[in-house]
């Protein structure tokens, strides 16, 4: 689910550059727009763009820049590249940002502003959501270490895990009231709980394993999250 995401969000970014060539010809500056590995602006060619911080404009003409694809989720929401996130930070540095490149405010621009400003509105709503949810959070800190759980369940989980979760899906197969419904929904959020102050632990001692196995576990109790959202749904 989430590699999916992100290799759509890749190929969306993949084609952007021939978006560009198709208005205006390749210039000299084609390289740095592609890569954004130079500090020139695009627009008047200027030095001085800074690479990291929030340089997003060109100083001299004020043009806005590309996004840097090869800035993490953490840098770019001014994070520490941890699981533990202050969840209030990330939400004003949210906010920032959507001040910064809201694509609302290049109305008036160039369409090449306008196009960037849709990229780095995209790039800055995914980066905040996958750092507000531990699960995807978790598992994009995972990814950064080199780390990735398969899509398929291959992973050896343990036979109480299981019974643990079938149990849990049996009772919401039978859940007929409220009030039942309410019991599960706060099985499976102390669990969650639980399962994120383990993985908070295991990230801070490196141990990328031991991240990976309780990953694993929180995404079968977020899958019946979701069964318990479809069942809330009334038909
Ligand atoms: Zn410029």
């Amino acid at each position: 689910m989430w590699g999916g995401r992100t290799g759509a969000l890749l190929r969306v970014w993949g084609l952007w550059p021939a978006g560009v060539r198709g208005r205006r010809p390749l210039g000299c500056n084609a390289a740095s727009l592609a890569g954004n590995n130079s500090p020139q602006c695009w627009n008047c060619g200027g030095p001085g763009v800074p690479k990291r911080g929030d340089g997003f404009f060109c100083p001299q003409c004020r043009a806005l820049q590309p996004p840097d694809l090869t800035r993490d989720y953490f840098s770019l929401m001014d994070c520490n590249r941890a699981f533990a996130v202050d969840t209030a930070k990330l939400q004003n540095r949210y906010q920032q940002l959507q001040r910064l490149v809201h694509p609302d405010f290049f109305s008036q621009r160039s369409q090449t502003e306008k196009d960037f400003s849709e990229k780095h509105a995209t790039l800055v709503n995914d980066a905040y959501k996958t750092l507000l949810a531990p699960l995807s959070r978790g598992l994009y800190l995972l990814k950064l270490h080199g780390v990735e759980i398969a899509e398929g369940t291959d992973y050896a989980m343990d036979q109480q895990f299981l019974m643990e979760i079938m149990e849990i899906n049996e009772k919401l197969a039978e859940a007929q009231s409220e009030a039942a419904m309410k019991e599960i929904e706060s099985i499976v959020r102390a669990k969650q709980k639980e399962l994120s102050d383990n993985v908070s632990k295991a990230f801070e001692q490196d141990d990328f394993e031991k991240a990976k196995e309780i990953l694993t576990k929180m995404r079968y109790f977020s899958n019946v999250e979701e069964k318990i959202k479809l069942k809330k749904i009334p038909l």
